[in-house]
């Protein structure tokens, strides 16, 4: 893979973006995890990764699918990054008002309990 496109996609792995969540996945040296790009995990040092363009190629280096992100199931966001993102956007727009769990809960319509246990505030 050519630098340029290295820096791209962990560039979105420091930002947690999901911009190549599906087109690649990201192989933890240090853990032997794969996660997608966007997980919400511990940002990885550029030089622990490997990128892979399939699940399978990671897990067959002997990569564990990521159990925060799961990058072995369908669809271009993890269940994670799909709540982040929503969550992202609620605190967005009630910014300046004072956003609670309680709030973020109620316009997301999960409950308390989950969202407190994903969300450290
Ligand atoms: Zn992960």
């Amino acid at each position: 893979m050519d630098t340029e496109l290295f820096e791209k996609v962990y560039d979105s792995i420091v930002k947690k973006e999901s911009t190549y969540d599906g087109i690649y996945y990201t192989g933890v040296k240090t853990t032997r995890i794969v996660c997608r790009p966007s997980c919400r995990a511990k940002t990885p040092k550029p030089e622990n990764i490997t990128l892979y363009s399939s699940v399978r190629a990671a897990i067959r280096d002997g990569f564990r699918p990521c159990k925060r992100c799961k990058p072995e199931t369908p669809g271009a966001l993890g269940p994670d990054a799909m709540l982040a993102a929503q969550t992202d956007a609620v605190i967005a727009a009630g910014y300046g008002e004072r956003v609670t769990l309680q709030t973020i809960a109620q316009q997301l319509a999960i409950s308390r309990i989950i969202c407190s246990g994903r969300i450290s505030a």
